[in-house]
Protein backbone atom coordinates (compact mmCIF):
# COMPACT_ATOMS: atom_id res chain seq x y z
CA UNK A 1 0.00 0.00 0.00
CA UNK A 2 3.35 2.36 -0.06
CA UNK A 3 2.83 5.28 -2.12
CA UNK A 4 5.57 5.81 -3.76
CA UNK A 5 6.83 9.55 -3.53
CA UNK A 6 9.29 11.21 -5.74
CA UNK A 7 11.06 14.93 -4.70
CA UNK A 8 8.22 16.44 -6.93
CA UNK A 9 5.13 15.26 -5.70
CA UNK A 10 5.53 15.41 -1.42
CA UNK A 11 4.11 16.86 1.19
CA UNK A 12 6.90 18.30 3.49
CA UNK A 13 8.75 15.09 3.03
CA UNK A 14 5.81 13.08 3.55
CA UNK A 15 3.67 10.99 0.40
CA UNK A 16 1.24 13.83 -1.50
CA UNK A 17 -1.64 11.88 0.10
CA UNK A 18 -1.18 13.27 3.54
CA UNK A 19 -2.18 16.61 1.96
CA UNK A 20 -5.34 15.94 1.16
CA UNK A 21 -5.91 13.99 4.64
CA UNK A 22 -4.51 17.38 6.14
CA UNK A 23 -6.93 19.47 4.48
CA UNK A 24 -9.84 17.40 4.65
CA UNK A 25 -8.96 16.99 8.67
CA UNK A 26 -8.32 20.33 8.89
CA UNK A 27 -11.67 21.89 7.71
CA UNK A 28 -13.86 18.49 9.59
CA UNK A 29 -11.85 19.84 12.80
CA UNK A 30 -12.34 23.83 11.92
CA UNK A 31 -16.02 22.54 11.75
CA UNK A 32 -16.42 20.37 14.58
CA UNK A 33 -14.88 22.55 17.27
CA UNK A 34 -15.98 26.11 15.98
CA UNK A 35 -19.60 24.23 16.22
CA UNK A 36 -19.16 22.78 19.36
CA UNK A 37 -17.90 26.53 20.70
CA UNK A 38 -21.16 27.63 20.01
CA UNK A 39 -23.69 24.46 21.63
CA UNK A 40 -23.65 25.10 24.89
CA UNK A 41 -23.76 29.06 24.81
CA UNK A 42 -26.50 28.72 22.16
CA UNK A 43 -28.47 26.14 24.26
CA UNK A 44 -28.22 28.23 27.93
CA UNK A 45 -28.82 31.71 26.23
CA UNK A 46 -31.60 33.74 26.65
CA UNK A 47 -34.25 33.52 24.43
CA UNK A 48 -35.21 36.69 24.30
CA UNK A 49 -32.49 39.73 23.21
CA UNK A 50 -30.56 39.98 19.88
CA UNK A 51 -29.37 36.89 19.42
CA UNK A 52 -32.08 34.25 20.90
CA UNK A 53 -30.74 31.46 22.79
CA UNK A 54 -32.71 27.95 23.80
CA UNK A 55 -33.26 29.49 27.66
CA UNK A 56 -31.90 25.13 28.63
CA UNK A 57 -30.97 25.01 32.05
CA UNK A 58 -26.73 24.24 32.23
CA UNK A 59 -27.95 21.15 33.64
CA UNK A 60 -29.67 20.30 31.13
CA UNK A 61 -27.29 21.80 28.12
CA UNK A 62 -24.15 20.47 29.29
CA UNK A 63 -25.69 16.74 29.53
CA UNK A 64 -26.49 17.47 26.13
CA UNK A 65 -23.17 18.50 25.20
CA UNK A 66 -21.54 15.93 26.91
CA UNK A 67 -23.82 12.95 25.35
CA UNK A 68 -22.83 14.80 21.74
CA UNK A 69 -19.17 14.69 22.41
CA UNK A 70 -19.41 11.43 23.83
CA UNK A 71 -21.41 10.11 21.04
CA UNK A 72 -19.11 11.90 18.36
CA UNK A 73 -16.26 9.22 19.81
CA UNK A 74 -17.82 6.50 20.58
CA UNK A 75 -19.59 5.98 17.05
CA UNK A 76 -15.52 6.39 15.55
CA UNK A 77 -15.77 2.20 16.57
CA UNK A 78 -18.97 1.32 14.30
CA UNK A 79 -17.67 3.65 11.80
CA UNK A 80 -14.02 2.09 11.84
CA UNK A 81 -16.15 -1.64 11.95
CA UNK A 82 -18.22 -0.34 8.67
CA UNK A 83 -14.77 0.83 6.86
CA UNK A 84 -12.82 -2.51 7.41
CA UNK A 85 -15.23 -5.07 6.47
CA UNK A 86 -17.60 -2.98 3.86
CA UNK A 87 -16.79 0.33 2.93
CA UNK A 88 -13.07 0.70 2.83
CA UNK A 89 -11.65 3.58 4.82
CA UNK A 90 -11.55 6.58 1.68
CA UNK A 91 -15.05 5.92 1.24
CA UNK A 92 -16.07 5.71 4.68
CA UNK A 93 -14.71 9.47 5.24
CA UNK A 94 -15.92 10.84 2.02
CA UNK A 95 -19.29 9.92 3.25
CA UNK A 96 -18.85 11.05 6.88
CA UNK A 97 -17.75 14.48 5.44
CA UNK A 98 -20.82 14.54 3.35
CA UNK A 99 -23.02 13.65 6.34
CA UNK A 100 -20.92 16.76 8.98
CA UNK A 101 -21.35 18.93 5.81
CA UNK A 102 -25.47 18.06 6.04
CA UNK A 103 -25.22 18.39 9.82
CA UNK A 104 -24.27 21.99 10.08
CA UNK A 105 -26.38 23.31 7.52
CA UNK A 106 -29.06 21.68 9.05
CA UNK A 107 -28.14 23.42 12.16
CA UNK A 108 -27.67 26.40 10.21
CA UNK A 109 -31.63 26.65 9.65
CA UNK A 110 -32.82 29.23 12.04
CA UNK A 111 -35.56 26.98 13.77
CA UNK A 112 -35.20 25.19 16.93
CA UNK A 113 -36.81 22.02 15.79
CA UNK A 114 -34.13 20.73 13.52
CA UNK A 115 -31.04 20.97 15.96
CA UNK A 116 -31.23 17.80 17.35
CA UNK A 117 -31.54 16.39 14.04
CA UNK A 118 -28.22 18.81 12.89
CA UNK A 119 -26.36 17.24 16.24
CA UNK A 120 -27.16 13.62 14.94
CA UNK A 121 -25.95 13.83 11.70
CA UNK A 122 -22.77 15.32 13.04
CA UNK A 123 -22.48 12.36 15.14
CA UNK A 124 -22.91 9.82 12.64
CA UNK A 125 -20.65 11.81 10.15
CA UNK A 126 -17.71 12.43 12.04
CA UNK A 127 -18.04 8.47 13.69
CA UNK A 128 -17.32 7.47 9.72
CA UNK A 129 -14.52 9.83 9.26
CA UNK A 130 -12.63 10.85 12.40
CA UNK A 131 -10.99 7.47 13.09
CA UNK A 132 -10.60 6.50 9.56
CA UNK A 133 -8.80 9.19 8.20
CA UNK A 134 -6.24 8.46 10.80
CA UNK A 135 -6.50 5.12 9.83
CA UNK A 136 -5.77 6.14 6.03
CA UNK A 137 -2.80 8.40 7.33
CA UNK A 138 -0.84 5.09 8.69
CA UNK A 139 -1.33 3.66 5.59
CA UNK A 140 0.47 6.25 3.35
CA UNK A 141 3.21 4.34 4.62
CA UNK A 142 5.27 1.28 4.56
CA UNK A 143 5.75 -0.60 7.51
CA UNK A 144 9.53 0.23 7.02
CA UNK A 145 9.14 3.92 6.54
CA UNK A 146 10.07 5.80 9.31
CA UNK A 147 8.26 9.10 8.60
CA UNK A 148 5.19 7.45 9.97
CA UNK A 149 5.15 8.95 13.37
CA UNK A 150 6.30 12.29 11.78
CA UNK A 151 3.17 12.00 9.81
CA UNK A 152 0.78 11.62 12.40
CA UNK A 153 2.48 14.39 13.84
CA UNK A 154 1.35 17.19 10.45
CA UNK A 155 -1.79 15.27 10.84
CA UNK A 156 -1.44 17.15 14.56
CA UNK A 157 -0.74 19.83 13.25
CA UNK A 158 -3.67 20.01 10.57
CA UNK A 159 -6.20 19.41 13.75
CA UNK A 160 -4.97 22.28 15.31
CA UNK A 161 -5.12 24.77 12.45
CA UNK A 162 -8.47 23.52 11.49
CA UNK A 163 -9.70 24.47 15.22
CA UNK A 164 -7.92 28.13 15.36
CA UNK A 165 -10.07 28.63 12.10
CA UNK A 166 -13.44 27.16 13.70
CA UNK A 167 -13.28 29.47 16.98
CA UNK A 168 -12.10 32.20 14.99
CA UNK A 169 -14.86 32.82 12.27
CA UNK A 170 -17.73 30.41 14.28
CA UNK A 171 -17.27 31.69 16.85
CA UNK A 172 -17.32 35.66 15.89
CA UNK A 173 -20.31 35.09 13.30
CA UNK A 174 -22.03 32.88 16.31
CA UNK A 175 -21.59 35.37 18.52
CA UNK A 176 -21.53 38.44 16.84
CA UNK A 177 -24.19 38.01 14.32
CA UNK A 178 -26.31 35.24 14.84
CA UNK A 179 -25.78 31.61 16.32
CA UNK A 180 -27.06 30.15 13.33
CA UNK A 181 -24.33 31.80 11.01
CA UNK A 182 -21.86 30.23 12.91
CA UNK A 183 -23.42 27.02 12.61
CA UNK A 184 -23.30 27.75 8.42
CA UNK A 185 -20.01 28.73 8.50
CA UNK A 186 -18.54 25.36 10.14
CA UNK A 187 -20.81 24.09 7.17
CA UNK A 188 -19.02 25.68 4.75
CA UNK A 189 -15.89 25.10 6.12
CA UNK A 190 -16.66 21.01 5.68
CA UNK A 191 -17.87 21.88 2.36
CA UNK A 192 -14.72 22.94 1.59
CA UNK A 193 -13.23 19.79 2.63
CA UNK A 194 -15.55 17.98 0.65
CA UNK A 195 -14.43 19.48 -2.85
CA UNK A 196 -11.16 19.32 -1.77
CA UNK A 197 -11.11 15.48 -0.75
CA UNK A 198 -12.76 14.52 -3.99
CA UNK A 199 -10.55 16.41 -6.55
CA UNK A 200 -7.41 15.06 -4.42
CA UNK A 201 -8.72 11.73 -3.49
CA UNK A 202 -6.51 10.46 -6.03
CA UNK A 203 -3.63 11.09 -4.69
CA UNK A 204 -4.46 8.25 -1.79
CA UNK A 205 -3.98 5.98 -4.34
CA UNK A 206 -4.16 2.02 -2.67
CA UNK A 207 -4.01 3.67 1.06
CA UNK A 208 -7.55 2.64 1.95
CA UNK A 209 -9.10 2.21 -1.11
CA UNK A 210 -10.42 -1.35 0.08
CA UNK A 211 -12.16 -2.58 2.63
CA UNK A 212 -10.90 -6.26 3.96
CA UNK A 213 -11.10 -9.11 1.75
CA UNK A 214 -13.27 -11.90 2.33
CA UNK A 215 -15.44 -14.20 0.79
CA UNK A 216 -18.25 -12.55 -0.80
CA UNK A 217 -20.65 -14.50 1.11
CA UNK A 218 -19.74 -13.48 4.64
CA UNK A 219 -19.31 -9.97 3.08
CA UNK A 220 -22.80 -9.58 1.61
CA UNK A 221 -24.01 -11.39 5.70
CA UNK A 222 -22.30 -8.24 6.66
CA UNK A 223 -23.87 -5.77 4.24
CA UNK A 224 -27.25 -7.30 5.35
CA UNK A 225 -26.67 -6.65 9.13
CA UNK A 226 -25.40 -3.33 9.13
CA UNK A 227 -29.01 -2.70 7.07
CA UNK A 228 -30.96 -4.40 9.20
CA UNK A 229 -29.20 -1.92 12.04
CA UNK A 230 -28.58 1.20 10.57
CA UNK A 231 -32.99 0.93 9.69
CA UNK A 232 -33.56 -0.08 13.37
CA UNK A 233 -30.99 3.03 14.38
CA UNK A 234 -33.00 5.35 12.21
CA UNK A 235 -36.34 4.08 13.54
CA UNK A 236 -35.23 4.87 16.94
CA UNK A 237 -33.55 8.21 16.44
CA UNK A 238 -36.95 9.26 13.89
CA UNK A 239 -39.35 8.31 17.23
CA UNK A 240 -37.52 10.31 19.36
CA UNK A 241 -37.24 13.17 16.85
CA UNK A 242 -41.10 12.82 16.29
CA UNK A 243 -41.96 13.01 20.00
CA UNK A 244 -42.88 9.69 20.69
CA UNK A 245 -40.48 9.46 23.48
CA UNK A 246 -38.84 11.74 25.32
CA UNK A 247 -35.39 11.66 27.03
CA UNK A 248 -33.77 13.24 30.40
CA UNK A 249 -30.85 14.45 29.14
CA UNK A 250 -28.76 14.13 32.39
CA UNK A 251 -30.01 10.58 32.91
CA UNK A 252 -28.89 9.37 29.56
CA UNK A 253 -25.24 11.09 30.11
CA UNK A 254 -25.04 9.04 33.45
CA UNK A 255 -26.44 5.79 31.94
CA UNK A 256 -24.38 6.68 29.01
CA UNK A 257 -21.57 7.04 30.93
CA UNK A 258 -21.77 3.62 32.98
CA UNK A 259 -22.58 1.88 29.57
CA UNK A 260 -18.82 3.33 28.43
CA UNK A 261 -17.27 2.24 30.93
CA UNK A 262 -18.69 -1.08 30.83
CA UNK A 263 -18.32 -2.32 27.31
CA UNK A 264 -14.60 -0.52 27.75
CA UNK A 265 -14.11 -2.65 30.73
CA UNK A 266 -15.51 -6.08 29.87
CA UNK A 267 -13.49 -5.58 26.09
CA UNK A 268 -10.01 -5.09 28.55
CA UNK A 269 -10.92 -8.65 30.76
CA UNK A 270 -11.49 -10.29 27.31
CA UNK A 271 -8.99 -9.00 26.41
CA UNK A 272 -6.77 -10.56 28.93
CA UNK A 273 -8.29 -13.67 30.18
CA UNK A 274 -9.93 -14.91 26.54
CA UNK A 275 -8.12 -13.80 23.87
CA UNK A 276 -5.17 -16.11 23.93
CA UNK A 277 -2.39 -13.59 24.21
CA UNK A 278 1.31 -14.25 25.23
CA UNK A 279 2.37 -13.66 28.71
CA UNK A 280 4.06 -10.45 27.18
CA UNK A 281 0.68 -9.20 25.27
CA UNK A 282 -0.98 -9.40 28.74
CA UNK A 283 1.47 -7.35 30.13
CA UNK A 284 0.79 -4.61 27.48
CA UNK A 285 -2.97 -4.75 28.02
CA UNK A 286 -2.42 -4.31 31.65
CA UNK A 287 -0.22 -0.72 30.28
CA UNK A 288 -3.16 0.08 27.63
CA UNK A 289 -5.59 -0.09 30.59
CA UNK A 290 -3.88 2.36 32.92
CA UNK A 291 -3.71 4.58 30.09
CA UNK A 292 -6.97 4.45 29.22
CA UNK A 293 -8.21 5.41 32.66
CA UNK A 294 -5.42 8.41 32.51
CA UNK A 295 -6.90 9.78 29.14
CA UNK A 296 -10.63 9.44 29.88
CA UNK A 297 -9.57 11.24 33.43
CA UNK A 298 -7.48 13.72 31.10
CA UNK A 299 -10.51 14.63 28.75
CA UNK A 300 -13.25 14.90 31.41
CA UNK A 301 -11.32 18.58 31.90
CA UNK A 302 -9.68 19.23 28.76
CA UNK A 303 -13.69 18.68 27.35
CA UNK A 304 -14.66 21.15 29.90
CA UNK A 305 -13.38 24.25 27.68
CA UNK A 306 -16.77 24.42 25.64
CA UNK A 307 -18.64 23.55 28.61
CA UNK A 308 -18.43 24.78 31.82
CA UNK A 309 -14.82 27.06 31.23
CA UNK A 310 -16.86 28.35 28.14
CA UNK A 311 -19.63 29.92 30.56
CA UNK A 312 -17.23 30.80 33.08
CA UNK A 313 -15.78 32.77 30.31
CA UNK A 314 -19.06 34.51 29.18
CA UNK A 315 -20.18 35.17 32.39
CA UNK A 316 -17.56 35.99 34.35
CA UNK A 317 -14.59 37.29 32.36
CA UNK A 318 -13.77 40.44 31.18
CA UNK A 319 -13.84 40.01 27.24
CA UNK A 320 -12.43 43.27 26.24
CA UNK A 321 -9.60 44.10 24.31
CA UNK A 322 -8.68 47.77 24.13
CA UNK A 323 -12.51 48.37 24.32
CA UNK A 324 -13.73 45.68 22.27
CA UNK A 325 -15.47 42.59 23.07
CA UNK A 326 -14.05 39.75 21.92
CA UNK A 327 -16.51 36.11 21.19
CA UNK A 328 -16.62 34.09 24.27
CA UNK A 329 -15.39 31.45 22.16
CA UNK A 330 -12.15 33.11 20.52
CA UNK A 331 -10.11 32.00 24.63
CA UNK A 332 -10.63 28.61 22.86
CA UNK A 333 -8.09 29.17 20.47
CA UNK A 334 -5.58 29.43 22.82
CA UNK A 335 -5.30 25.87 22.97
CA UNK A 336 -4.78 24.85 19.63
CA UNK A 337 -2.21 27.98 19.23
CA UNK A 338 -0.23 26.89 22.24
CA UNK A 339 0.10 22.90 20.51
CA UNK A 340 1.40 24.38 17.50
CA UNK A 341 3.92 26.83 19.60
CA UNK A 342 4.63 23.50 22.31
CA UNK A 343 4.58 20.45 20.11
CA UNK A 344 8.06 21.06 18.58
CA UNK A 345 9.40 21.78 22.49
CA UNK A 346 7.73 18.66 23.45
CA UNK A 347 9.12 16.08 21.18
CA UNK A 348 12.43 17.42 21.11
CA UNK A 349 12.38 17.11 24.33
CA UNK A 350 11.55 13.50 24.59
CA UNK A 351 14.05 13.39 21.42
CA UNK A 352 16.73 14.79 24.12
CA UNK A 353 15.96 12.43 27.27
CA UNK A 354 15.48 9.61 25.23
CA UNK A 355 19.38 10.12 23.87
CA UNK A 356 20.48 9.94 27.52
CA UNK A 357 18.29 7.05 28.58
CA UNK A 358 16.12 9.09 30.76
CA UNK A 359 12.93 9.23 28.24
CA UNK A 360 10.31 9.04 31.08
CA UNK A 361 7.92 5.65 30.40
CA UNK A 362 4.47 5.99 29.12
CA UNK A 363 2.48 5.89 32.13
CA UNK A 364 5.00 8.62 33.57
CA UNK A 365 4.37 11.11 31.17
CA UNK A 366 0.74 10.38 31.63
CA UNK A 367 0.94 11.25 35.05
CA UNK A 368 2.69 14.42 34.16
CA UNK A 369 -0.26 15.22 31.96
CA UNK A 370 -3.12 14.27 34.49
CA UNK A 371 -1.06 16.44 37.27
CA UNK A 372 -0.66 19.65 34.40
CA UNK A 373 -4.15 19.34 34.07
CA UNK A 374 -5.28 19.18 37.97
CA UNK A 375 -2.68 22.34 38.45
CA UNK A 376 -5.00 24.15 35.36
CA UNK A 377 -7.82 23.71 37.86
CA UNK A 378 -5.94 25.21 40.53
CA UNK A 379 -5.57 28.19 38.53
CA UNK A 380 -9.43 28.06 38.06
CA UNK A 381 -10.31 27.78 41.63
CA UNK A 382 -8.29 30.63 42.53
CA UNK A 383 -9.96 32.40 39.09
CA UNK A 384 -13.12 31.54 40.80
CA UNK A 385 -11.80 33.40 44.50
CA UNK A 386 -11.31 36.07 42.48
CA UNK A 387 -14.59 36.26 40.88
CA UNK A 388 -16.37 35.44 43.92
CA UNK A 389 -15.14 39.19 45.73
CA UNK A 390 -15.17 40.75 41.93
CA UNK A 391 -16.65 39.25 39.24
CA UNK A 392 -15.36 39.77 36.32
CA UNK A 393 -11.93 38.91 36.32
CA UNK A 394 -9.34 39.46 34.17
CA UNK A 395 -9.19 36.61 30.59
CA UNK A 396 -5.57 35.95 31.62
CA UNK A 397 -6.43 33.31 34.32
CA UNK A 398 -8.07 31.19 31.26
CA UNK A 399 -5.49 31.82 29.11
CA UNK A 400 -3.22 30.33 31.43
CA UNK A 401 -5.36 27.68 32.78
CA UNK A 402 -5.63 26.28 28.81
CA UNK A 403 -1.72 26.92 28.68
CA UNK A 404 -1.33 24.26 31.41
CA UNK A 405 -4.03 22.09 29.96
CA UNK A 406 -2.09 22.24 26.37
CA UNK A 407 1.12 21.23 28.00
CA UNK A 408 -0.88 18.55 29.83
CA UNK A 409 -2.27 17.57 25.86
CA UNK A 410 1.11 17.43 24.39
CA UNK A 411 2.36 14.87 27.33
CA UNK A 412 -0.20 12.61 26.61
CA UNK A 413 -2.19 12.66 23.53
CA UNK A 414 0.08 12.27 20.79
CA UNK A 415 2.26 9.71 22.98
CA UNK A 416 -1.39 7.54 23.91
CA UNK A 417 -2.04 7.15 20.32
CA UNK A 418 1.23 6.09 19.39
CA UNK A 419 1.12 3.85 22.71
CA UNK A 420 -1.87 2.24 21.09
CA UNK A 421 -0.38 1.44 17.96
CA UNK A 422 2.64 0.37 19.27
CA UNK A 423 1.74 -1.70 21.90
CA UNK A 424 -2.08 -3.32 20.73
CA UNK A 425 -1.71 -6.84 20.32
CA UNK A 426 -1.01 -7.20 16.28
CA UNK A 427 -4.16 -8.59 15.43
CA UNK A 428 -6.86 -6.29 17.47
CA UNK A 429 -4.59 -2.72 16.52
CA UNK A 430 -8.03 -1.84 14.80
CA UNK A 431 -10.23 -2.29 17.63
CA UNK A 432 -7.57 -1.01 20.19
CA UNK A 433 -7.51 2.14 18.35
CA UNK A 434 -11.48 2.36 18.66
CA UNK A 435 -10.60 1.79 22.83
CA UNK A 436 -8.27 4.93 22.19
CA UNK A 437 -11.02 7.02 21.33
CA UNK A 438 -13.69 5.37 23.42
CA UNK A 439 -11.45 7.41 26.32
CA UNK A 440 -12.11 9.95 24.55
CA UNK A 441 -16.09 9.53 24.62
CA UNK A 442 -16.10 8.43 28.71
CA UNK A 443 -13.99 11.97 29.06
CA UNK A 444 -16.43 13.98 26.97
CA UNK A 445 -19.56 12.73 28.74
CA UNK A 446 -17.79 13.26 32.19
CA UNK A 447 -17.14 16.87 31.22
CA UNK A 448 -20.73 17.43 30.31
CA UNK A 449 -21.62 15.80 33.47
CA UNK A 450 -18.80 17.32 35.91
CA UNK A 451 -19.65 20.95 34.07
CA UNK A 452 -23.44 20.95 34.81
CA UNK A 453 -22.42 20.59 38.35
CA UNK A 454 -20.07 23.05 38.93
CA UNK A 455 -22.58 25.23 37.13
CA UNK A 456 -26.10 24.15 39.03
CA UNK A 457 -25.69 27.27 41.29
CA UNK A 458 -23.66 29.94 39.43
CA UNK A 459 -20.64 30.61 40.78
CA UNK A 460 -20.68 29.15 43.97
CA UNK A 461 -21.12 25.38 43.57
CA UNK A 462 -17.59 25.71 40.88
CA UNK A 463 -15.15 25.44 43.72
CA UNK A 464 -16.76 21.95 44.96
CA UNK A 465 -16.56 20.19 41.59
CA UNK A 466 -13.17 21.56 40.06
CA UNK A 467 -11.62 20.82 43.78
CA UNK A 468 -12.88 17.28 43.49
CA UNK A 469 -11.28 17.46 39.88
CA UNK A 470 -7.95 18.20 41.35
CA UNK A 471 -8.57 15.02 43.65
CA UNK A 472 -8.85 12.84 41.74
CA UNK A 473 -6.25 13.87 39.05
CA UNK A 474 -3.81 13.95 41.52
CA UNK A 475 -4.93 10.44 42.54
CA UNK A 476 -5.01 8.87 39.60
CA UNK A 477 -1.64 10.14 38.51
CA UNK A 478 0.17 9.09 41.33
CA UNK A 479 -1.53 5.39 41.17
CA UNK A 480 -0.02 5.74 37.95
CA UNK A 481 3.02 6.81 39.09
CA UNK A 482 3.39 4.06 42.24
CA UNK A 483 2.26 1.42 39.30
CA UNK A 484 5.28 2.48 37.06
CA UNK A 485 7.80 1.64 40.13
CA UNK A 486 6.08 -1.20 41.39
CA UNK A 487 6.46 -2.87 37.81
CA UNK A 488 10.01 -1.48 37.44
CA UNK A 489 9.03 0.68 34.26
CA UNK A 490 9.55 4.43 34.69
CA UNK A 491 11.66 4.69 31.82
CA UNK A 492 10.89 4.19 28.19
CA UNK A 493 13.01 0.95 26.04
CA UNK A 494 14.47 0.71 29.44
CA UNK A 495 13.73 -1.89 32.30
CA UNK A 496 14.61 0.56 35.53
N1 LIG B 1 -7.67 17.53 19.94
C1 LIG B 1 -7.60 16.22 19.39
C2 LIG B 1 -8.53 16.09 18.21
O1 LIG B 1 -9.44 16.82 18.02
C3 LIG B 1 -7.88 15.11 20.40
C4 LIG B 1 -9.26 15.16 20.98
C5 LIG B 1 -9.65 13.92 21.74
O2 LIG B 1 -9.22 12.79 21.51
N2 LIG B 1 -10.53 14.08 22.69
O3 LIG B 1 -8.39 15.21 17.41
Amino acid sequence: MNQASTPNDDFFGHPIGLRTLFLTEMWERMSYYGMRALLVLYMTGAMTGFNPGLGWSQLEAQAIYGIYVGMVYFIVIPGGWLADNILGHQKAVLIGAIIIMLGHFTLAIPIDQTFFLGLIFVVIGTGLLKGNISTIVGKLYSDEDGRRENGYYVFYMAINIGSTLGFLICSYLGEKIGWHWGFGAAGVGMTFGVIQFIKTRHLLGAAGAEPNSMDEARRSRLVLWSKISLAITAIVIIAGLVGLYTINARAFAEGFYYFLSFVAGTYFLYLYFFAGLTSEEKKSVILLGLLFIGAAAFWSGFDQSASSLSIFARDYTDLSISGYIIPIGWLQFANPIFVVIFAPVFAGMWTQLARKNLNPSLPIKFAFGLLLMALSFVVMLYAVELALVSSPVNMRWLILTYLIQTWGELALSPVGLAAFSRHSPKKYVGQMFGLWFTASAIGGVLAGLLGGDALVEGLDSISPVFGFMVQYYVIIAVALIVISFLIGKTREGKES
